[in-house]
């Protein structure tokens, strides 16, 4: 017999997919070219405008996100090109990369990875530093539990005629966002986080700015590539075709949660989130648990970043809420790996207070099973009390 499966998926993504998408998704396998593959493609575009909430043009690129993140870099960055790099975590330095490989010259604003950015560093940042093209920044540092005031950064970046680039991968859906009112130039997100999709897709929201910076990029526009936005631009957007065959599949399963987003409603959809993140918060602290985002403000929606508590063998607390229990957690990533152990909350299939309770139930469970006593039902009981005025019909 294989591994068992678990009962809960609480990673920080993939996440766990509701039943209706997975339906969705094992419609028959059109021809790309069908006019009903056509249909849902140009729906699916649609509907991911109306997530996004926004006018900008929308791609959809047919790999995970880091897809999305290094077609960004390749396409903006010429030879020489400054580039404000923000790093409060592991997917802001990991960015470094891509400045570098396609020339780019990294200024780095970083900060500890329990910390978020400050906008007024970043004023003063680009006023050190004349001549800067492009600002890239993550909005939510799945990796670190927190996010940045990406809004207030799009502000300043506006301020000095900076072009945006910013990684909401797990951002999108779990805060109201807009591009246009946040000053996204290029917008990357995935379906497998907030929006509980499968995973295999880039999510892009590209600003007529960025558009024209793509045409100017030097020695020329990046076309003919897995890599170019410009591809996608000038054959679906422009001519209502594919640069190459999409991932029919995928495609399927993204239109159907984006369908489940919208008929939510975004606000809602967000503000289901933070309501979950904030009471998965308040049931952790109640265990004597500490946060390890440093300031309860900076905390993400997406999961619930815990602090290994001293003499605490967080390695075994996941292997064993996972093995006897059946329960999924992550580990840190990167750096933080050992540091900190993630309670997941992201997507329509986990963002809700059965869910919430189980998991925090199963940590009790674990905690006392590992030599770390808590006493039962002191989290989930913080927990549901914070959700006092949840309603599944609101
Ligand atoms: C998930 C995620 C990505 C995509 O990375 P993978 O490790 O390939 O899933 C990029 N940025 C952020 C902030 C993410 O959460």
């Amino acid at each position: 017999m294989g591994t068992q499966w678990p009962r809960l998926n609480l990673a920080a993504g993939p996440v766990e997919v509701m039943p209706r998408t997975l339906r969705d998704a094992a419609r028959p396998v059109l021809y790309h070219y069908d006019p009903a593959f056509l249909e849902v493609f140009a729906r699916t575009s649609d509907l991911l405008k109306r997530v996004y909430r926004t006018e900008h043009d929308v791609v959809i690129m047919q790999g995970e996100a880091i897809l999305g993140l290094e077609a960004a870099a390749a396409c903006l960055i010429s030879p020489g090109d400054k580039v404000l790099n923000l790093v409060s975590g592991v997917f802001g330095k990991w960015f470094q990369d891509f400045i570098e490989r396609y020339g780019g010259e990294t200024v780095e604003l970083a900060v500890p990875y329990d910390e978020a950015i400050d906008p007024d560093e970043v004023r003063r940042s680009l006023s050190a530093n004349p001549g800067v093209k492009f600002l890239s920044v993550v909005h939510s540092e799945t990796p670190s539990g927190t996010h940045n005031p990406v809004r207030e950064i799009g502000i300043v970046a506006r301020e000095f005629g900076v072009l945006t680039l910013v990684d909401t991968v797990s951002g999108l859906g779990g805060e109201l966002l807009s591009p246009e009112e946040w000053g996204m130039d290029v917008a990357v997100a995935g379906p497998q986080k907030c929006l509980g999709g499968t995973p295999g897709l880039s999510l892009l929201a590209v600003s007529p700015a960025a558009w024209a910076a793509m045409e100017a990029r030097r020695p020329g526009p990046l076309r003919g590539s897995f890599l170019s936005i410009l591809d996608w631009k000038h054959a679906w957007l422009e001519q209502g075709r594919f640069p190459y065959t999409p991932s029919v599949t995928e495609i399927y399963a993204l239109e159907s949660a984006l369908e489940h987003a919208i008929e939510t409603g975004m606000e809602t959809f967000a503000a289901r989130h933070q309501a979950i993140a904030r009471a998965c918060q308040v049931g952790v602290r109640a265990l004597g648990l500490e946060l390890w985002p440093a300031r309860e403000e900076i905390a993400a929606s997406c999961v619930t970043a815990v602090k290994t508590p001293p003499g605490l063998d967080e390695a075994e607390l996941r292997r064993l809420m996972r093995h006897r229990y059946g329960v999924a957690i992550s580990p840190g990533y990167g750096q933080l790996m050992g540091k900190l152990f993630r309670l997941g909350h992201m997507g329509p299939a986990q963002v809700h207070p059965t869910t919430l309770a189980a998991q925090l139930a199963i940590l009790e469970r674990a905690l006392n099973d590992v030599g770390h006593p808590v006493p039962f039902g002191a989290g989930v009981g913080a927990a549901m009390a914070e959700l006092d005025g949840w309603d599944d019909a609101a």
